[in-house]
């Protein structure tokens, strides 16, 4: 068994006391442990923070950059190491472990090539200066100086290997020094990528530190002028943001939480056209991928009421061909959810869910291959529909292959429904009707971080509705936790600080060259 030691002030350390076991979810297998009991946090944190935080502001953000490039050289090498630890840890199937470890690779490299074009300067100016005062004799300009505290991620058992990369590419771009806490039950492949840069020596010193086991006494070690990005339910985010530190906004918070997405058919689909074809391949497709946990995971599909026995039988029949069980298996295409424990989670989230709907598809009656359900965390895809959708459909996340269909009358109501969600990740269209998707994304935009559009001629061109692309804002609004990252290089903005500078116009032109010799804290 593996023991997940701790990178803290430059050395590995093992935690104190019982750690806790990371487990197989397919053969129940115990495969590491890990501990941060008995860690001298404060220490740790004010290593990186001074170390790591001078190292990284020495440099400019096209040196940065290139420290990015090299971090995806190091895990480009590892990557079937990566693959077997996932297929291990969260039992998912090799097509599902690429959209973690792939997508983490691809947006290193995006931003590793974004940075590269930044000027050679340690600070980024906003916008041009205005003037302040008759004559262009004062004026104001507003900059961006990188944050001199640390950023603390913490981050949801999902995507140990993408959730650590999509905030690392950024904060590091911006000379941030950052302090990842992995989830536990997958914190091996973070631990894994960790170990491999550090042993590649890519980054300066202090730049890069990683806590692996429990969460507590990190957010006492924060200090003010920190970051806080996390990712995982709204009701850890909620005890989060009841911290001292947090309400007393000293450190800035980034919250990534929970969703419940919806994918919209136009009023124009019927049964065949292109717009329906792909909302239903796109709804199995968001249901089988990582056994539907994905946070941006389609988990509600508003359709024409007309259309609504089509598409359930048209989802059911394809769910049907979906073959659950050991992801090492080569006829399973949906491998296992993280855990009994996250199984228990999705069981009673679905008997929730089905007091107030009907079951168009059961998947409970399917034979796992190569598993023992008694077990196994592996659990079959379940269709539900309701024609007169509760509040309860609206605001229940199920973490898992489950997804409820719901008719509209009207486009009105549609837009309606999808609002319920109470702010969302994602919603996607599909329609050949540009009034409907024009309308739907104005209409759905203020709720939701991203609107995916979907018409027949980007059928095969659009990135998927549940797909999280570097250069596209990723987060929402209200219970997704009103967080924002990634969007190129406004992910940037969060590790800044945005001034004013007030002064005559030929000093305020000097700005941007500005080298400060590096000063105490
Ligand atoms: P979780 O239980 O909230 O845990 C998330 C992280 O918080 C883990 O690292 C956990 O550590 C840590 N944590 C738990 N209690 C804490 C505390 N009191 N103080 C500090 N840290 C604490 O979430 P999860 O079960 O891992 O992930 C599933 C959820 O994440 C779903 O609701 C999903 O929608 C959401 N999610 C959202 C996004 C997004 O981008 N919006 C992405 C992925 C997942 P331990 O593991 O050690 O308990």
């Amino acid at each position: 068994m593996h023991l997940l030691q701790n990178y803290v002030a430059g050395q590995w350390r093992a935690g104190q006391g019982q750690p806790a076991t990371l487990h197989d979810p397919v053969t129940g297998a115990a495969l590491a442990s890990a501990s941060s009991a008995g860690l001298d946090l404060p220490a740790a944190f004010a290593w990186a923070r001074e170390r790591g935080g001078a190292a990284l502001r020495a440099l400019t953000y096209a040196q940065r950059a290139a420290l990015l490039s090299r971090v995806a050289e190091v895990l480009s090498a590892h990557r079937d190491k990566y693959f077997d630890i996932a297929l291990a840890n969260s039992g998912t199937v090799q097509a599902d472990s690429a959209i973690d470890i792939d997508g983490a690779i691809y947006t290193v490299a995006y931003y590793a090539k974004q940075g590269a074009r930044l000027a050679e300067d340690a600070w980024r100016m906003d916008g041009t200066a205005d003037p302040l005062a008759r004559d262009d004799a004062y004026a104001v300009r507003h900059v961006w100086t990188p944050a001199r505290g640390l950023a603390l991620f913490i981050n949801a058992f999902n995507f140990p290997a993408w959730g650590l990369w999509e905030k690392a590419a950024p904060a590091l771009l911006s000379g941030v020094p950052i302090v990842i806490k992995p989830a536990t039950a997958t914190a091996w492949l973070t631990h894994e990528m960790v170990s491999d840069v550090v042993k590649a020596g890519v980054l300066p010193d202090g730049a890069l530190s990683l806590i692996c086991g429990g969460s507590a006494g990190l957010l006492d070690a924060l200090r003010p002028l920190d970051l806080l990005s996390f990712t995982g339910s709204a009701d850890t985010a909620a005890q989060l943001r009841a911290h001292p530190a947090l309400l007393r906004g000293d450190v800035r918070l980034n919250a990534e939480t929970d969703s419940v997405n919806s994918a919209l058919l136009g009023p124009d689909a019927v049964a065949g056209s292109p717009a329906f074809d792909t909302l239903v391949r796109e709804v199995v497709r968001e249901m089988r991928a990582k056994s539907g946990q994905k946070c941006t995971a389609i988990r509600r599909i508003m359709v024409p009421a007309g259309q609504y026995d089509a598409v359930a039988q048209a989802i059911s029949a394809q769910l049907a061909r979906i073959t659950v069980g050991n992801p090492r298996h080569a006829d399973v295409k949906m491998g296992s959810l993280v855990s009994r424990a996250q199984l228990d989670n999705v069981q009673s989230g679905l008997a929730v869910l089905r007091t107030a709907a009907d079951v168009l598809f059961d998947g409970a009656g399917q034979a796992l291959i190569d598993a023992d359900p008694a077990v196994a965390a592996c659990m079959a895809p379940t269709l539900l529909g309701s024609r007169q959708p509760q509040a309860v459909l609206h605001h229940t996340e199920v973490f898992g292959p489950v997804a409820t269909l719901m008719p509209y009358r009207d486009t009105a109501q549609a837009f309606a429904l999808a609002r319920q969600g109470d702010g969302s990740l994602v919603a996607s269209l599909y329609s050949d009707d540009s009034d409907f998707l024009a309308q739907g994304a104005q209409a759905l935009s203020e709720s939701h971080g991203r609107v995916h559009l979907v018409s027949p001629e980007a059928a095969k061109a659009h990135t998927g509705h549940g797909n999280v692309m570097p250069q596209a804002l990723h987060g929402g609004p209200g219970r997704a936790g009103g967080g924002q990252e990634l969007g190129g290089l406004r992910a940037l903005d969060f590790y800044h600080r945005r001034s004013a500078i007030q002064g005559a116009p030929p000093r305020l032109q000097a700005l941007p060259e500005a080298r400060v010799p590096e000063f105490a804290a």
